[in-house]
């Protein structure tokens, strides 16, 4: 028993991660914890966003799932019903590629990463009622994307229009304006492989978002529980402008509608420009070679470098409308195509960006608008040959709408100039429809004689049929498949071969959980309306706006055509987490080989010592890099739990301790025992409210200082065993939600009460004065040491530490209320002060001195039961008997140099 080191014993004595986990996760399953029954009550929803099915659990997975988990795990102990159901986003082209790869299928191929991805999910402990599971790929899934669809067809949201869209050469496929990304050299390229995209012109199924588009807006005011970046990066998705647009008549004979926010300023219009998407620009490139090769460059230009005062002068010219002059018209890349309607009249003079182009290509620039009366700004410092000014005010040099308000100005100019106020949104519609195989088939058909035709819902679903591999799409070259009667005429008709957007999958997603079996409906609406919205909903940022969008839209719509009663927003709380970065602080990737396994570390050291570090890196949104040595300490913290667990049930000779925090009553006279309880009714405090705030790592921080607390009273001699006891019971149940396969064994070694997942969440209220105790120990401890210090006491026998006198609590008191401003002169006009002589002139002086500083300090008689109850710290950390004394007990020496707050301490 003597042989071997202390690590070596502690491996002996400690848990067993490989055989623990399993057996806690089979029981949690025999015992259906984590179930939750249909009648349920508006359970609290806590949801991870589905992953998709790619077949690895890589640490994003790990950490975004640990959070809902430990979430879940929470709220249930604290007797809430917790919906955690989990699924799986298994549509989308890389099933297809990875099935042209390996010679398979897709459904096999996917078949397979979910049964893998499962296994991997279990072992790490995640508690998900199984039994809710939802596959998007399955047919009693994405049956009910078919009848949405028709649904919304029904409701006019669909929509066949002929676009030019994003084209993936490599991928095959249409790609939607948030699927193109920004690749090297500014070329837009595939998100998926990074191919630059081309653009084709197509007919396609639209969902009108558009539709929603000021309701999607207007409602992300009230989001308060989402992160204030997602909730912007949405408005400027959607991109509401309100303005006006006016025709102008070209030289070319084209009219080219301009919108515009400032129509005020239209007499100070110096030139006209057009994107180079413009179709007249486009036309105009045929003929003019200057034109021709602008475009050109443009198009393939550096995005990065773009001069954003290039442009080119087309010869042309346009007629201003307001003033009859004719302006030169320029193709210019600062014009977006997408903004507006890809052109603009040009006002350098109160316009930045056309400032800086009429500067570039020396046109004039006219002032058409200064300063209001009232403007801070003076009308002769505004310089616009200068710098353009932008704000509203007055018109000048507008002819006979000089002194006109811009306002005013606008409201005139919009009836005068024949144009139409209206509201413009950068958003689009949702083209719906790709040109691959693994996705739901759309239930239309073309019919020659009737056009497009329904499936009708009986039919529904329409199945994917067989893979082939094809450079194309595989639904054209399933010909059978393709060939069907027309519902409506009979005649000869043809499935389209186009399938959805997988962001219609995860569009209603959440709702399927509530009914995941149902067969007549895509959800029970009644239940539905009762369990949701998701009260916490986590995920990456990469979803800011595309799912979460989507997921808002389809929400709004489900409610208008009551399928849900009153639910308007899907997810109430919404937590973006941090990444998970390499250990040198890089983006985790395989190219990188900085790649940290999940597999590998819940082998070494086991699920929960990969979830405690997880949640004890960084709060929830910040990302941190992997570490080694935080691994490790995870680890070893929890085999030190489990150590002191150990200890204590062999101690127990039976006392049968409460778990709750209420100290026992022999803890009156035992003040080692008050502090030892008072720090663990405070843990309990803080730990829920960081919970309840998701600051996890506050809370496991909180866990582990009361562990070391623990552990150092425990091996008193005079340690109470129950107060031991009750402090592990207690911190075992913190640990619960984060590390719940060596919490449940460290409950079942103490002998708790049924599962420790289902046992109630300890309650505490932290301890009267806690905060100022604490910080005056803490003090203490530190004027201590640094007396030790700098005095150079090598072994100190006796500490003594007095407590300031009660008169001087008084002025201190006095201080903090006293407004005057002669402190020192207020003091020593109270009487119980100025008695005191000259000690009291020193200390007015010190509290003069101090006066913005003073804080909180508890009565003297607190103050000293709060230093008893400390004093075995500082006795263990000097190895000195301490004494703890009243002012009235010490010697007038040491007393006269105490301070509430800052006890006199003497060290022999
Ligand atoms: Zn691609
Ligand atoms: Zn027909």
């Amino acid at each position: 028993m003597t042989a071997g080191t202390g690590e070596q014993r502690e491996r002996e004595r400690g848990f067993d991660h490989t055989e623990i986990e399993p057996r806690w996760q089979r029981t949690w399953d025999e015992e259906g914890v984590f179930r939750i029954p249909d009648d349920a009550e508006d359970p609290e929803y806590v949801l991870a966003m589905f992953p998709y099915t790619s077949g690895d659990l890589h640490m994003g997975h790990v950490r975004n799932y640990t959070i809902t988990d430990a979430y879940a795990r929470f709220e249930r102990m604290r007797g809430e019903s917790v919906l955690h159901p989990m699924g799986w986003d298994s549509f989308g082209l890389p099933a297809e590629n990875a099935a042209n790869e390996r010679d398979t299928n897709p459904r096999d191929w996917t078949m397979d990463c979910i049964d893998s991805m499962k296994t991997q999910l279990k072992s790490m402990g995640f508690g998900y009622d199984w039994e809710r599971e939802v596959t998007t790929c399955e047919p009693d899934y994405y049956r009910w994307n078919q009848w949405l669809f028709k649904r919304f067809r029904e409701e006019g949201l669909v929509e066949r229009q002929g676009a030019e869209l994003n084209w993936c050469p490599s991928c095959e496929t249409v790609l939607a304006d948030e699927q193109v990304e920004e690749g090297p050299g500014g070329a837009e390229i595939c998100w998926r492989c990074d191919t630059p995209i081309e653009h084709r012109e197509m007919d396609q199924w639209f969902l009108t978002i558009t539709d929603y588009a000021e309701e999607l807006l207007a409602a992300l005011d009230e989001l308060e529980g989402w992160p204030n970046n997602v909730r912007e990066m949405q408005r400027n998705w959607i991109g509401r402008q309100e303005g006006d647009s006016v025709e102008f008549d070209l030289t070319t004979g084209d009219t080219v509608e301009i919108f515009t926010t400032r129509l005020d300023t239209i007499h100070g219009a110096t030139f006209f420009a057009i994107s180079p998407g413009h179709e007249v620009a486009q036309r105009l490139a045929e003929e003019n070679g200057d034109v021709a090769e602008y475009v050109e460059r443009v198009e393939h230009a550096d995005e990065d470098e773009v001069d954003e005062t290039s442009g080119v002068f087309t010869g042309e010219y346009a007629t201003n409308p307001a003033t009859g002059e004719e302006i030169p018209v320029y193709v210019a890349d600062y014009v977006l195509e997408d903004v507006g309607t890809g052109a603009l009249y040009a006002v350098p003079a109160h316009d930045e960006r056309d400032h800086a182009f009429a500067e570039e290509h020396d046109i004039p620039i006219k002032q058409v608008v200064e300063p209001k009366p009232d403007a801070e700004v003076d009308p002769e410092d505004v310089d616009v040959q200068e710098e353009a000014y932008t704000p509203d005010g007055v018109l000048v040099d507008s002819g006979e709408y000089d002194g006109l308000t811009s306002q005013e100005a606008r409201e005139k100019f919009v009836e005068v100039f024949d144009g139409e106020h209206r509201v413009e949104y950068r958003l689009r519609d949702w083209g719906i429809s790709r040109q691959r195989y693994w996705g739901t088939p759309i239930p239309m058909i073309h019919c020659e004689e009737c056009g497009f035709v329904e499936v009708p819902d009986e039919d529904l679903p329409v199945e994917l049929p067989e893979f082939v591999h094809t450079t194309g799409n595989p639904l054209d070259a399933a010909e059978e498949w393709k060939q069907v009667e027309c519902p409506d005429c009979g005649g000869p008709a043809e499935r389209e071969t186009d399938t959805m957007d997988t962001f219609v999958d995860s569009s209603w997603y959440f709702l399927r959980y509530v009914s995941p079996d149902a067969d007549e409906v895509p959800f029970d609406s009644e239940r539905a309306s009762d369990w949701m919205p998701v009260d916490r909903y986590v995920g990456g940022i990469e979803h800011a706006v595309m799912h979460l969008l989507y997921a808002r839209f389809f929400t709004k719509v489900l409610d208008d055509i009551d399928l849900v009663d009153g639910v308007r927003e899907p997810f109430t709380n919404l937590t973006n987490q941090g990444m998970v970065l390499g250990e040198n602080g890089n983006k985790m990737s395989k190219s990188k080989g900085n790649g940290v396994s999940p597999q590998r570390i819940i082998d070494e050291y086991g699920a929960d010592t990969a979830r405690l570090f997880i949640m004890e890196a960084a709060q929830p949104e910040k990302e941190f890099a992997w570490s080694p040595e935080g691994v490790r300490s995870s680890y070893q913290f929890l085999q030190n739990v489990y150590g002191l667990a150990e200890e204590v049930a062999e101690s127990d000779d039976g006392l049968g301790a409460g778990d709750a925090a209420d100290p026992a009553s022999a803890v009156d006279e035992d003040p080692v025992a008050a502090y030892v309880d008072r720090e663990i009714a405070a843990t309990v405090a803080t730990a829920t409210a960081e919970f309840e705030d998701f600051r996890f790592n506050h809370a496991q921080q909180a866990a582990r200082d009361v562990v070391s607390l623990l552990r150092r009273y425990h091996e008193r001699s005079d340690a109470d065993p129950a107060v031991v006891e009750r402090g592990v019971r207690t911190v075992v149940k913190l640990l619960g939600p984060v590390a719940p396969h060596v919490a449940e064994e460290v409950w079942d070694l103490l002998g708790g009460d049924g599962l420790l997942a289902e046992a109630e969440w300890p309650e505490a209220d932290l301890p009267e004065d806690y905060e100022v105790a604490r910080r005056l120990v803490e003090d203490t401890r530190e004027d201590v040491r640094d007396i030790v210090d700098t005095v150079g006491i090598e072994d100190p026998e006796r500490i003594t530490l007095a407590v300031a006198p009660e008169w001087k609590h008084r002025a201190h008191e006095l201080a903090r209320e006293s407004d005057a401003d002669n402190l020192i002169g207020d003091l020593m006009g109270h009487d119980e002060i100025r008695e005191q002589g000259d000690a009291a002139a020193d200390f007015a002086q010190d509290l003069q001195a101090e006066r913005e500083a003073l804080s909180d300090v508890l009565a003297p008689d607190e103050e000293r039961a709060a230093l008893e109850r400390a004093a075995w710290l500082v006795e263990e950390e000097f190895d000195a008997e301490v004494v703890v004394q009243s002012a009235g007990e010490a010697d007038d020496d040491l007393a006269g140099k105490a301070a509430p707050g800052r006890p006199a301490i003497n060290i022999e």
